[in-house]
């Protein structure tokens, strides 16, 4: 069973009336209704009778938050057994590949980076933490010994509990690497004493991403909620600071597309327009369905058929990179993080900076590629820079856009792994 399975069953069974309206209008309607809500309670001058009702309408979004942060670790561990479990990646082509991954995440981070760096859209306007106060606040200063010191954790479940993610890739990487052994060693020898435990792996990892789906079906009350308490005590001041951020993530997706573009052009036969008129029906399933896992087969068909590469180079990059692959989850998330700790005054140094790079890499690694996956594994990167997770909460209220535009990038970004690993030379007629 695979992802792409689990949002097709899920999608196949009747619903009741509501749920058949899409998520993405479901968050509009809540959108419109907070709005209305919140401008009858005051607009910014609540008055003091509705103030406990206001209090409590951050409940829902406060409830989301925690759910998510609970998912985070889980979803990471299983996302990343799985993968290596599951997957077939060949020596030579599958080191080429592991080197193009973590360029273009690292690529993707630093233009995230750089992009909220100069535009600090945290500073256009003001935000309060939705539960009140600005939580906990950035004490977490780098210091590479203590990262090394601390990516082995005192116990094994700890990082599950702590939501370290750190510990949590070694832990994942170490049982993956054994279990992959292991299975080698028995289907040498002919047995299968490995298929039970890859079972419960895939069976586990399938729960954590439908229990994901109860949580995402609760975005448009958490919402309703946040935007209603937001607009009532604020105004609408807060979004101005919100559009920034919504401003700053698509200009650095846009450079990362750029990015893509120039590395097809110089690495491969491929020519950039080609590629993008070839990838059109993947951008646009990308866009609709939110889930980088549920474009795959279309990823990887026009690969082949639009855009011409060979099966294999379409098969590493579009089947087996696009489990690792979610550059636009890591940009997402290194901006977001810089944007919060531009929102609450504090500066992130350059080592701090480097910790939200490394996590972003892990924490994009552990999105599996469905709807909202970047938004669960971000609180892994808010806390290893001790920032406050609270405001992921305000954050909801404009993810539902940017994660389908992120997914785009997700899915350009497999498309351009694939087109570097054609190399430059076409396809001849005997390989077609
Ligand atoms: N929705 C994204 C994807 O499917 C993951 C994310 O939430 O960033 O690629």
């Amino acid at each position: 069973m695979n992802e792409t399975d689990s949002i097709d069953n899920l999608e196949a069974k009747p619903h009741p009336w509501w749920k058949r309206i899409p998520l993405t209008l479901q968050i509009v309607i809540a959108l419109i209704l907070a709005v209305t809500l919140g401008v009858a309670l005051g607009a910014g001058n609540p008055s003091a009778a509705n103030k406990s009702f206001i209090e409590t309408l951050a409940i829902p979004a406060e409830l989301v938050l925690k759910a998510l942060r609970a998912l985070a670790t889980p979803l990471i561990l299983m996302a990343v057994l799985h993968t290596f479990l599951t997957t077939n990646i060949p020596g030579t082509a599958g080191r080429r590949l592991a080197v193009l991954l973590f360029t273009n995440t690292t690529v993707a981070i630093v233009i995230g980076l750089f992009v909220a760096n100069v535009l600090r859209p945290g500073t256009w306007g003001s935000l309060t933490a939705p539960g009140g106060g600005g939580g906990e606040t950035a004490s977490k200063s780098f210091d590479p010994w203590g990262l090394l010191k601390d990516a082995i954790p005192e116990a094994i479940l700890q990082p599950l509990v702590n939501n370290n993610v750190i510990q949590l890739i070694v832990i994942g990487l170490c049982l993956a690497i054994v279990l992959r052994a292991i299975k080698s060693e028995q289907l040498a020898q002919g047995k299968r004493g490995f298929q039970s435990i890859e079972d419960i792996i895939g069976i586990l990892f399938e729960s954590i991403i439908r229990i994901l789906h109860w949580v995402i079906a609760l975005v448009p009350l958490a919402v309703f909620g946040i935007v209603g308490k937001t607009v009532a005590e604020k105004g609408f001041e807060p979004f101005k600071s919100l559009g920034a951020f919504v401003i700053a993530v698509l200009l650095g997706l846009t450079l990362q597309a750029c990015y893509y573009l120039t590395r097809v052009k110089l690495g491969s036969w491929v020519n950039p327009l080609n590629f993008l008129r070839g990838g059109t029906d993947a951008f646009l399933t990308a866009f609709s369905t939110d889930s980088s896992t549920a474009t795959m087969p279309v990823t990887f068909e026009i690969l082949q058929t639009k855009i011409g590469l060979r099966e294999s180079s379409a098969a590493l990059g579009a089947l087996v990179g696009t489990n690792f692959n979610n550059d636009g989850t890591a940009l997402y998330e290194a901006t977001s993080a810089l944007f919060i700790s531009q929102v609450l005054g504090l500066h992130l140094n350059i080592g701090q900076q480097l910790i939200v790079i490394l996590t972003s890499i892990f924490a994009s690694v552990g999105a599996a590629g469905i709807p909202e996956a970047g938004l669960v594994t971000m609180t892994l990167v808010f806390t290893s820079v001790g920032l406050p997770t609270q405001y992921i909460a305000l954050l909801i209220t404009v993810d539902w856009f940017l994660d389908r535009c992120r997914t785009v990038i997700n899915v350009m970004g497999d498309m351009t792994v694939s087109a570097l690993l054609d190399g430059k030379k076409p396809r001849s007629v005997d390989e077609a």
